[in-house]
């Protein structure tokens, strides 16, 4: 059956980043072809995902047979092998996937992928690992930096906060930040505005420029 038709990503390398990815997109409600080279991992998933296959991605005949080149998204989620990386990632391109992925390990491994011409490389552990720094150094309970220099903190309100319509905090002029949302305890997250009134024990969501959001979420 071919599945490229509908809402659909084929996820090549089913390691543990590739499942994971893969997975969260099934549970999402997308169509997934997963591709591996390893029988053991293509039988493990058999039946979890839309459709899994054992090929080697870096042929393209493979990959041809597979119909690979009708999907928009792919996604190669092979890390540890660089030399299969790079010539899977060069098929695809050959193919003209429109929005190939790939997952890079090393500096160098995302440089080249760049080079390339692969739309969009990501390091997960790089990645990762400045998210967590963020997370270790201060009153953030989770930190999503959106582009260098601009972030969403999930914190507590100060006290400043307390007991005061957002619109009168004078947030913004002050510390030039928006509270963009806010949970109560308990409760289900709402957008906030001008007439929100936070409390102690809420939670926060901070966005603004990363070093203003992550000050204001020491605050206390
Ligand atoms: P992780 O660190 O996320 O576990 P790995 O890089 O270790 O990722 O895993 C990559 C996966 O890609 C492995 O399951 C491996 O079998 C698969 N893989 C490696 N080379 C190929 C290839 N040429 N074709 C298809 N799958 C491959």
């Amino acid at each position: 059956r071919r599945i490229a038709e509908a809402d659909s990503v084929a996820v090549i390398g089913l390691g543990r980043f590739g499942t994971s990815l893969a997975l969260e997109l099934m549970a999402g409600g997308t169509e997934v072809l997963g591709i591996d080279a390893d029988e053991e991992i293509v039988q493990s998933l058999n039946g979890v995902l839309t459709q899994v296959v054992r090929a080697d991605s870096t042929k393209t005949e493979a990959l041809q047979q597979l119909a690979v080149d009708e999907f928009d998204r792919v996604v190669v989620a092979i890390g540890s092998d660089i030399t299969a990386s790079i010539l899977t990632c060069s098929v695809l391109l050959g193919m003209k996937v429109p929005g190939i992925w790939a997952k890079a390990v090393t500096e160098q491994h995302a440089l080249i992928l760049e080079q390339l011409g692969v739309h969009r490389v990501i390091r997960p552990e790089a990645e990762m690992g400045r998210r967590v720094a963020h997370l270790v150094r201060g009153a953030a309970q989770d930190y999503i930096e959106i582009d260098r220099g601009y972030a969403i903190v999930k914190s507590a309100p100060p006290a400043r906060l307390h007991g005061i319509p957002l619109g009168q905090t004078g947030l913004r002029k002050e510390f030039g930040v928006t509270v963009a949302a806010f949970k109560k305890p308990g409760g289900e997250w709402h957008n906030a505005d001008a007439d929100t009134v936070l409390s102690e024990g809420d939670t926060i969501l901070i966005v603004g420029p990363t070093r203003k959001a992550e000050g204001f979420a020491q605050l206390r």
